[in-house]
């Protein structure tokens, strides 16, 4: 496939040019590199089937309708049961949309994580041309699925502007992670167009609030449908719900009559890739570790491609979670016994420590994982 050869030239230049980027000093006296491009575009890998087959990956944040938190929460049922409805609603008109632009087949996947073991999406009312995906092991977040002529596109709904952006609960994977990819902040719609691109599948469409739209002068290629204008993290405009499905399914049939048009991108490798945390995330714990490039909240590596990149950015999030216990901190000290409860604490940890140290105690076995069907992110 075209893609794949534009990889590997630029995975063959780039050790060089990369080092040629970073390095301080005085210019090169000699020609200068060339600027080494931090991503490449191309065609979408051609159909091999005969069926336009497309995957949506649905999030929960960026529904039309919504103008509250809680309705993207598993423990705010009440709110949760509407945002269940909206979601619904929108991936319907999105579907809708694809059928009417030619597309053959249609998979549903989640890429929220409420909380809830069952899908996010009302099934019973989900248009039953398509077909939500499920398995029996855990899905790896917007990496899984990814396989050369399965789909031919994908379009993400229901998405929100990365962190820093102002948009509605504006977040990259979980609260305080900014995700740069070859110096590049990236939002999850662009995780998951660079992770099909190895498959040389574009992100076709895309929707959300107007701050995810601007996050994404980067895909100008996309349809993308505004549907709400955020005012803060937590506040937003609504726009009149019909208006916005009659958007998605007119914007997803034009997504699919322009699939030639499209681009799939890949980042150009070796990957830079660097994990920024904010608050109530941090990662300022790894301050000071030799050999760890850390600078301001943040801590930048070197991978060979997408997915070892993905995989040390994620380790580097389970590390920046770890500044949400200061959040934890506040809520008990903030009661009238939170005293008790950090004393009993500070005795329950020096109990562990001495009963480790006596050979007394040995770390419970994880429990077999219950068996359960998954459907995406969780
Ligand atoms: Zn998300």
């Amino acid at each position: 496939m075209r893609h794949r050869v534009m990889c590997n030239l630029a995975a063959a230049a780039s050790a060089l040019v990369i080092a040629a980027c970073t390095a301080p000093g005085p210019p090169p006296t000699s020609a200068p590199a060339p600027a080494r491009e931090a991503r490449v575009l191309s065609d979408p890998a051609p159909d091999t089937d005969g069926v336009l087959r497309v995957l949506v990956l649905h999030d929960m944040e960026g529904l039309a309708g919504q103008d509250d938190a809680r309705m993207f929460r598993f423990s705010h049922p009440e709110h949760y049961a509407r945002g269940r409805a909206l979601l619904t609603a929108d991936v319907n008109a999105v579907i809708a949309g694809l059928f009417d632009g030619g597309a053959g087949d249609v998979h549903v996947v989640d890429g929220h994580g409420s909380g809830n073991a069952d899908p996010d999406l009302l099934l019973d009312q989900l248009d039953a041309r398509a077909t939500l995906v499920t398995r029996d092991e855990a899905f790896r977040q917007y990496v899984d699925l990814v396989e050369p002529g399965v789909y031919d596109a994908v379009a993400v709904v229901g998405m929100h502007a990365k962190t820093g952006s102002g948009g509605f609960a504006s977040h990259t994977f979980t609260l305080g992670m900014d995700i740069i990819m070859n110096g590049m902040s990236i939002t999850e719609t662009e995780l998951v167009a660079y992770s099909f691109g190895r498959a040389g599948v574009p992100v076709i469409f895309a929707s959300g609030d107007d701050r995810l739209e601007a996050d994404l002068e980067t895909m100008p290629w996309l349809e993308y449908v505004v549907t709400k204008r955020a005012t803060s993290a937590s506040t937003v405009e609504l726009i009149p719900v019909d208006e916005v499905r009659a958007a998605l399914r007119s914007g997803a049939q034009r997504a699919m009559e322009r699939r030639g048009e499209m681009r799939a991108m890949t980042l150009s490798t070796p990957v830079t890739a660097a994990l920024r945390a904010v608050p109530p995330a941090r990662l300022s714990m790894l301050r000071g570790v030799p050999g760890i490039d850390y600078g301001d909240d943040r801590v930048t590596f070197t991978a060979p491609d997408f997915e070892a990149a993905y995989d040390g950015v994620i380790v580097l999030i389970g590390v920046a979670r770890l500044g949400y216990a200061s959040v934890l901190d506040e809520t008990i000290r903030a009661r009238e016994d939170g005293q008790a409860i950090f004393d009993l604490n500070a005795d329950r940890l020096f109990d562990r420590w001495l009963d480790v140290e006596s050979g007394r105690w040995t770390a419970p076995a994880p429990l077999p994982p219950a068996p359960r069907k998954h459907h995406g992110a969780r």
